[in-house]
């Protein structure tokens, strides 16, 4: 069996992929068996009520990888980024193509490291295709370069930026994200990016909830709060692989009373708390029928009408829900100079499955008939 089909990557378990047992410890990160955490759907601009179109999403290449470590990197897990990579110019052609066959609701970028010197020519080609198209642009952020690229970022003037901080704690957090310094430089960037960026730029800090570990990030809306940050996405760790049934990584009462702590805790510092569920894996629904207060938490899914496509490094591209398995040879992929980005897109959108088919959850009656 190859790597892709085992559900083993390096001689590891999926469950246990990149688990970075130098930083943590198998049993403090991934004692459920760690994996990784998706938030495309944080990433989309403020929308009322319904949204549609396609939601292209990017991991740019970086040549060196990137420069943090996290024990739970979907990239790294999905093995996304291995093979020749596209150009920045391709990136360019696959959005103009793209918008010729519908239109595009936002683009964002989701890795590795966006702001990684060695990333940043595709970085400016998706914001300023976006802003010539006039199409809401954002991306997610370790943070590390961001105080340099500030000014950049000005000029080209994303919709959004999410910033990922893992604790108020510097040694939590630069245990989480494996690289001592890295909470230090994240939050001197944060500060910058209120100072020059909002509001005309959104911000948003977004924290991974490992299982059972509620108290890293107990401290952060009060860290946030003085900071000027007002919106908070949380993403509770999520198993990713070849299975479809992929929920919550470790017990979802525990999980739901971790995060109406935390909702708490937000509230009092006045900070804005979403979860991040875009494929619906946490049941939130079905458990709000069964514990009411659980309704308080905005739990945030893909609008149906929201294609979401992502398109790696190599150019092969995933659509809606194969974002959460391993890339295989299988996986289409996008050739710049064999066929136009809107037509390959379409092919890909009339063979995939449903955002919100209920999977998460297989057993359960509730769920399937709410989703009937
Ligand atoms: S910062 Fe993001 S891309 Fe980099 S290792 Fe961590 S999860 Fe992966």
């Amino acid at each position: 069996m190859n790597s892709s089909t085992s559900g083993r990557v390096a001689g590891l378990p999926w469950e246990w992929a990149d688990c970075q047992c130098f930083v943590l410890g198998r049993t403090e990160c991934c004692e459920n068996g760690g994996d990784s955490s998706v938030a495309a759907v944080g990433l989309l601009p403020d929308f009322d009520g319904e949204a549609a179109g396609q939601f292209l999403t990017f991991v740019v290449p970086a040549p060196s990888g990137c420069n943090l470590k996290c024990s739970f990197c979907l990239i790294q897990q999905r093995r996304e980024a291995v093979g020749d990579c596209l150009q920045p110019e391709d990136l360019v052609r696959f959005i103009r193509e793209a918008a010729e066959r519908s239109p595009i609701f936002a683009l964002a970028i989701q890795g590795y490291e966006p702001l990684l010197p060695t990333s940043l020519p595709y970085t400016r080609a998706v914001l300023e295709t976006g802003r010539s198209l006039g199409v809401p642009t954002t991306l997610v952020t370790n943070g590390v370069f961001l105080h340099e690229a500030v000014d950049l970022l000005n000029s080209l003037a994303p919709a959004k930026i999410a910033i990922s901080l893992d604790s108020d704690s510097a040694a939590i957090h630069d245990r989480v994200r494996g690289v001592a310094g890295a909470w230090t430089a994240t939050v001197a960037g944060i500060q910058r990016a209120v100072e020059v960026l909002a509001p005309r730029t959104k911000l948003a800090v977004s924290s991974v909830l490992l299982p059972s570990k509620r108290q890293h990030l107990e401290g952060m809306p009060a860290h946030l709060q003085e900071a000027g940050i007002e919106e908070w996405i949380v993403n509770p760790l999520l198993r990713c692989g070849p299975e479809k049934c992929n929920g919550p990584v470790g017990e979802r009462r525990s999980l739901f009373q971790s995060l109406l702590g935390l909702k708490e805790a937000a509230d009092r510092a006045d900070i804005r708390l979403k979860v991040d569920d875009e494929f619906d894996r946490l049941g939130h629904r079905s458990a709000c029928a069964r514990q009411p207060e659980l309704s308080s938490l905005e739990v945030r899914r893909l609008p149906l009408a929201i294609d979401l496509f992502r398109l790696g490094p190599t150019g092969r591209c995933s659509v809606g829900q194969e974002i959460m398995k391993p890339v295989t040879p299988d996986v289409p992929q996008w050739q710049p100079n064999a066929i136009n980005a809107g037509v390959f897109l379409k092919t890909l959108s009339r063979d995939a499955e449903p955002h919100h088919k209920p999977n998460s959850h297989p057993s359960s009656a509730a769920e399937r008939q709410f989703h009937a």
